[in-house]
């Protein structure tokens, strides 16, 4: 099973999800690839009501408290009411311009998992570490901090995701994604002691570069922002995969 989710980030009007809900019911979908996508908020119902037999329908972050003086806040519970199945947590974009800690990332982790909704843990260096050679150093620092006091292996996913590959068409090679990918794996096996957890890549993918990015054997799937917003390509990203 590969799994493809997609981030649409502020993205989409209500007519726009109107239509978008048309066209992916119009898409056959392949076998054995699990499609999700990260809507905004206000599109969680709808979105659920109408593809929820096809796609698993949550939202792009989510509160670190349970209730009280947070305003604008949205929590992990009121989320449930509403059938939210999983979270972006971490997103690179809420670390830069909402300057989200590891350790509010942490919060939102547990609070996601004590409400049984699946964290998406995104994790990934800036092109000045990734020049500095400090990659491995801060993968292994964000899930290490943004992991602490997790105790199970199950419901949660992380997706690399290089900030220097997000919506800017440029990626790394198949080889530098698997290596991160694993060397994900193997901190979260080794020094988290967190077994078979799924591992997506995240950054510019599309449908004509998903097969090769996608290709090294730790990597369980795709986080997809922008291809992710019209249906056609998002689909098709899997069906390439699938073929
Ligand atoms: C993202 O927002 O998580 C992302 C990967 O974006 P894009 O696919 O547009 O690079």
């Amino acid at each position: 099973m590969k799994y493809i989710y997609g981030n649409w980030k502020e993205n989409n009007t209500l007519k726009d999800v109107l239509s978008y809900i048309k066209q992916f019911k119009k898409q056959k979908l392949p076998k054995n690839i699990h499609f999700g996508i990260a809507v905004p908020y206000l599109y969680l119902q709808k979105m659920n009501q109408k593809l929820s037999k096809k796609c698993e329908i949550g939202v792009q972050n989510l509160s670190f408290s349970r209730n009280g003086e947070y305003t604008g806040e949205v929590s992990a519970q009121m989320l449930c009411d509403f059938g939210c199945s999983f979270s972006l947590v971490g997103h690179s974009e809420r670390r830069q311009k909402f300057k989200e800690t590891n350790e509010e990332i942490n919060q939102k982790v547990l609070s996601a998992l004590q409400n049984g909704i699946m964290p998406i843990l995104c994790v990934g260096e800036t092109k000045q570490e990734k020049d500095e050679n400090k990659t491995k150093k801060v993968l292994k620092t964000q899930l290490t901090k943004c992991l602490k006091d997790v105790s199970s292996s199950k419901n949660f996913m992380v997706a690399y995701e290089p900030v220097w590959a997000i919506g800017t068409g440029v990626t790394p090679t198949k080889d530098e994604i698997e290596a991160n990918v694993s060397y994900i794996k193997k901190v979260l096996e080794e020094d988290i002691k967190k077994i078979g957890v799924c591992v997506l890549y995240g950054g510019s993918v599309n449908p004509q570069n998903a097969v090769e990015l996608l290709s090294g054997k730790s990597v369980d799937g795709a986080l997809v922002g922008g291809a992710s917003l019209n249906a056609v390509k998002f689909v098709d990203i899997g069906k390439k995969l699938a073929s």
